[in-house]
């Protein structure tokens, strides 16, 4: 037995990552798993892990690797076998893309994409700025482009809707300067192995999706 393929998305902070996951969990039920969810859960819980890894989050630096690996290995072993899966925000550094075809190769399985999600800079921090997210099933809102119907209340859970810690405008600013430097040259990593895909992350969230879906169908 073997886990189905495993579907990058990949792309800045703002690109739309965790909304392109959704959408695939929901209409395709993909198993998806996102780095910073899982980590945010970790620091609701007050585990170690989530100790650890505040001071990094709050300060939009990334978590160390060895951290972030460990959690990773954790879930994979979690998924349903001969089910394709997304992964949104992991890999971020060389060392992750490495440790990943590791795992993957590991469970019999391999990168069958990765998407890169291109939005321009200006528009990402306009897109991080009036974020905000759900706090129980991690929906995203925008206060101007995508508001929920109530203030402050998620339309499909009625969880509470709130701005992230890390989206204030200074971390903001950290976390696209950490993403160049540490994340973006990725996008190398996976060009040379063929595997590429890049999609206009500016269009809008159905828009983009329609291209997702014919790279996972
Ligand atoms: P975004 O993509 O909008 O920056 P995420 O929710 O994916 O948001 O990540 C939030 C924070 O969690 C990051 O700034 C970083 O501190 C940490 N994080 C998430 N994924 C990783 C990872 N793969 N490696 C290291 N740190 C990570
Ligand atoms: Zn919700």
């Amino acid at each position: 037995m073997a886990l189905g393929k495993a579907f990058l998305l990949f792309g800045p902070p703002g690109s739309g990552k965790g909304t392109q996951s959704q959408l695939l969990r929901e209409k395709l039920g993909f198993s998806h798993l996102s780095t910073g969810d899982l980590l945010r859960k970790h620091l609701k819980n007050e585990t170690e892990l989530g100790k650890k890894a505040r001071v990094y989050m709050d300060a939009g630096e990334l978590v160390p690797d060895e951290v972030v690996i460990g959690m990773v290995q954790d879930s994979l072993s979690d998924f349903p076998d001969n089910k394709d899966f997304v992964l949104d925000g992991f890999p971020r550094t060389r060392d992750q893309a490495i440790a990943l075809d590791a795992l993957l190769n590991d469970l019999n399985t391999e990168v069958g994409t990765c998407m890169f999600l291109d939005v321009e800079t200006d528009v990402l921090k306009q897109r991080l700025v009036g974020r905000r997210v759900c706090k129980s099933c991690s929906t995203s809102y925008h206060v101007d482009f995508a508001p929920s119907k109530q203030e402050k209340v998620c339309d499909i859970c009625q969880g509470e809707v709130v701005q992230r810690r890390d989206d204030s405008e200074e971390v903001i600013m950290e976390r696209l300067i950490q993403y160049e430097k540490k994340t973006a040259p990725l996008k190398e990593y996976y060009k040379q192995k063929g595997i590429l895909v890049v999609l206009k992350g500016e269009n809008k969230p159905d828009v983009v999706f329609q291209d997702v879906l014919k790279i996972v169908s």
